[in-house]
């Protein structure tokens, strides 16, 4: 530690002895990686808050200029101002870029110069993902290559990113000439321009060269000019993309360099040259580290944060851009955890808005940025998925009846939609299936909400016309989606007459009751029964149970006891007439 901090501490041990809590302040410090699980062990284990608190200034004592600093801004965070301005003075004179894996102060220097953002303000690690990236890093050690972050839009690419590369060891072997972080995002060619013409600069800086050189005036120019530096001088520079939408941008640097990239586009890289490598990143956090984020920003202890906290982690699925949204919000309004869950039931992302560096204000924009980015024929397929039932998982046989695409056409905009983490593949599951996250499903039911109506009846238009010629039966491996959802459909889309046959076709009875078991059958009875007819519901209340039977009984049998003058009577004998007639 420092002469002047290690004499600061002493002069104000006494005033630091009487006032603070420890507790608190070592939470932050751990984060920090400041001091361990240990240490705050010891000192919890002192009988006093007092004792606590020489105990913890005896352990500063002993520790380095990184420990002193994370100990003054956990007293900020805490709001010991008083106590925080008797170090002010003394603090030394690093730039905070926290981590304790790194401490070296040209190490914090080469991370803020070479512009990687500090961690946010509540930070939950993720080791998994963090070494994943690391270790794909090593990868370009010996040789230039590309390292892709993939995933959702808010689930923590840069963050991850950011962290990956604050460690020491990992840079001084692989990259020792520095590593230069640009965010990318959606931008145009002029743009992309000026982001290289600064990068340019900052590495023409770095030489203490004396030469001008005029900034180049050209995409190809530029892209040149890189080449030469990276080559020359900062062959062993890596160059971090931040949120790259397009592979314009992929193509600039394609020069023979090392590469982070992070992008919600998984096969953005596969238009360049050279080795490549990639991680995925999951959309949400574990419940418990969502809530952590949430105990930080909103300043209560994990046992106490009230019974909303959970709700509102489960309602994102541990998004964490979600999460840390709604804690910031709910650091300026603590009372607002009711408030902030129903706008998420509700599905008014615009509310969850809230200015940080993160590059979109609101939830919605960031989710809104995916769909924008479609073609305009991508953006309408995607669109339907408005009306999938939640939590229902779907596979590209049923996907091709829903866009009206063949096989082949199906898949390829299954995989645009997952390479653009816009929908996700279960691939345990044979056939794979495909779902949608919850907050991208609620996000496209609020934005479409005024036309769901007539995406439903697209939906029983496409189920129409694709079993006009053949009719569904239960060996369609996609069956299983219509005899569940095909009602559900037809109601929403105010289909009355199209739902009111269905139901009552013996047919459709017989199907469903076979594959899904009468309570489903009896379900839609209940669920659509102000527009159906009583004789069906009689039927079905009084020969229900046979339907249970297996092998399955015969439901026209079933249906020729009712009484003749019956349309169920009717439609039975129609049937068996028809059979009689195939032979
Ligand atoms: P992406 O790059 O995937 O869109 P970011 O990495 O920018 O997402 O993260 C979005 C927001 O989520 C961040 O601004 C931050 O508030 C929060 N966040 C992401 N990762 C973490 C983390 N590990 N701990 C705490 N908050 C995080």
């Amino acid at each position: 530690l420092d002469e002047r901090a290690r004499a600061c501490l002493l002069t104000s041990r006494h005033k630091l002895e009487e006032i603070m809590k420890p507790a608190y302040l070592m939470d932050h410090m751990i984060s920090d990686e400041a001091i361990t699980v240990e240490e705050e062990d010891m000192i919890t284990n002192q009988n006093t808050k007092r004792e606590q608190a020489a105990a913890l200034v005896d352990l500063l004592l002993k520790k380095d200029n990184y420990s002193f600093r994370s100990f003054y801004n956990a007293l900020l965070k805490e709001e010991y101002d008083e106590l925080a301005n008797l170090l002010k003075e003394d603090l030394p004179l690093t730039q905070f870029t926290s981590s304790s894996q790194c401490p070296g102060e040209k190490f914090q220097t080469l991370l803020s110069e070479g512009g990687v953002p500090p961690r946010p303000e509540a930070f939950v690690p993720r080791p998994k993902e963090e070494n994943e990236i690391r270790e794909k890093l090593y990868k370009l050690q010996k040789q230039p290559g590309w390292v892709t972050v993939f995933g959702m839009a808010g689930s923590g690419k840069s963050v991850l990113a950011s962290e990956a590369v604050r460690h020491k060891e990992l840079i001084e072997e692989c990259f020792p000439e520095g590593i230069h972080w640009l965010s990318i995002g959606r931008l145009d060619k002029p743009d992309l321009l000026a982001k290289i013409q600064t990068l340019c600069f900052r590495l023409e800086q770095n030489l203490d060269s004396q030469q001008f050189h005029r900034p180049p005036s050209t995409l190809d120019e530029a892209k040149e000019r890189l080449r030469f530096l990276m080559i020359r001088k900062y062959t062993r520079t890596l160059l971090i993309l931040d949120d790259v939408w397009d592979s314009t941008v992929l193509k600039a640097v394609d020069i023979h360099c090392r590469i982070l990239l992070t992008t919600r586009n998984r096969s953005l890289a596969d238009v360049v040259n050279g080795s490549k490598h990639e991680v995925e990143v999951n959309s949400g956090l574990d419940e418990d580290k969502a809530l952590e984020i949430l105990s930080q920003l909103s300043k209560i202890e994990m046992y106490r944060l009230p019974e909303e906290a959970l709700s509102i982690v489960k309602k994102c699925q541990g998004s964490p851009l979600a999460v840390s949204m709604i804690g910031s919000l709910l650091r300026e309004n603590p009372d607002r955890w009711g408030y902030y869950l129903r706008q998420l039931e509700k599905k008014q992302f615009r509310r969850i808005r809230k200015s940080s560096s993160y590059n979109y204000e609101a939830l919605d924009q960031a989710i809104a940025a995916g769909i924008e980015d479609l073609s305009d024929d991508y953006r309408d397929l995607y669109n339907l998925l408005t009306v999938l039932h939640k939590d229902v998982k779907v596979t590209a046989k049923m996907m091709s009846v829903l866009w009206g695409q063949d096989q082949v056409d199906t898949e390829d905009t299954l995989s645009e939609f997952v390479n653009r983490a816009m929908l996700f593949v279960d691939s345990q599951s044979q056939p794979n299936v495909f779902y949608l996250h919850d907050l991208q499903l609620d996000f496209l039911l609020e934005q479409n909400k005024n036309q769901l109506k007539s995406l439903h009846k697209k939906m029983v238009e496409r189920y129409v016309h694709r079993y006009r010629d053949r009719p569904l039966t239960s060996r369609d491996e996609e069956s299983l989606y219509w005899i569940r959802y095909l009602a559900y459909h037809m109601a929403n889309a105010n289909l009355f007459q199209e739902l009111h046959s269905l139901l009552f076709s013996l047919d459709w009875i017989s199907v469903k009751g076979q594959i899904m078991g009468p309570a489903h059958l009896i379900n839609d009875y209940l669920e659509y029964g102000s527009i159906l007819d009583k004789e069906f519901q009689e039927f079905l209340s009084l020969s229900g149970h046979y339907l249970e039977q297996r092998p399955f009984p015969d439901i026209v049998q079933l249906a020729l006891s009712q009484p003749h003058t019956s349309e169920v009577y009717r439609q039975a004998r129609l049937l068996a007439q028809e059979r009689a007639k195939d032979g």
